[in-house]
């Protein structure tokens, strides 16, 4: 024959819950948790900032694209025209065709510069925006990494200690008739704050009100020795 089961074990499945809840709940409230909150909110600020100010720049980003795919494409046509001057077997009439096509292309460049140049100093304020904007999300993530490594190292321990607990109730469940994990779940599920608790004198342990003894006999009468105020189980 099995033992019966004792309503008093119910004590040391919360007692378990319990411990297991606030190492849960201190994993979300550690300091390092904070500060990389606090670190994500203003990176994902910055960045949306950023969006903002790269839209605004938009006009000024196609400019300067083009300007610079044509300086790339006058810099190799200059380095082609460089090396066909290396060549000692050219004539007279191709030397000075060389060297004309040289000067064009370097004075192409120089012209081209001078654009970039106006362009960046007609945008000059919102680049430095920009720039200083991309600057801080750039400093945010080195500390972003640095708290969420601390964090994981603070969480090892906790969740080792989690594990311990979630071993030893699984344990103590299995010993559990399966119609009192049935009743214990839901009397979580409907936010009984206390599950079982000794009775104190004629106060129910669980919710601390005063019982009549009729009441304390209907309760013990019952079949998981509820109290009638707060649901939880009067051992
Ligand atoms: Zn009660």
């Amino acid at each position: 024959m099995s033992k019966p089961f004792l309503l008093s074990n119910l004590i040391d499945l919360q007692d378990l819950d319990n411990e297991i809840f606030k190492l849960i709940d201190e994993k979300s409230k550690g300091e390092s948790v904070n500060i990389l909150k606090d670190l994500e909110k203003k990176y994902h600020e910055n960045n949306s900032l950023l969006i903002k100010k790269k839209d605004e720049l938009k006009s000024y980003f196609e400019e300067k694209k083009i300007l610079d795919k044509q300086i790339f494409e006058s810099e190799n046509k200059l380095k082609n025209i460089l090396e066909k001057l290396q060549n000692p077997k050219l004539d007279a009439g191709e030397l000075q065709n060389f060297n004309l096509q040289k000067s064009s292309v370097e004075n192409n460049i120089i012209d081209l510069n001078v654009s970039i140049e106006k362009l960046n100093n007609l945008n000059a304020e919102e680049l430095l925006n920009y720039s200083k904007v991309e600057n801080s999300l750039e400093e945010l993530k080195p500390n972003i990494i640095e708290y969420s490594k601390r964090i994981q190292s603070e969480w090892k321990d906790l969740d080792n200690n989690i594990n311990e607990l979630e071993i030893k109730k699984s344990k103590l469940l299995s010993t559990f008739p399966e119609d009192i994990v049935k009743f214990y779940d839901q009397l979580k599920h409907n936010g009984v704050e206390v599950i079982a608790a000794y009775k104190n004198e004629g106060q129910c342990g669980c919710c601390g009100v005063n019982l009549t003894s009729s009441e304390l006999d209907k309760i013990f009468d019952s079949k998981y020795n509820q109290c009638p105020y707060c649901q939880g189980v009067v051992i």
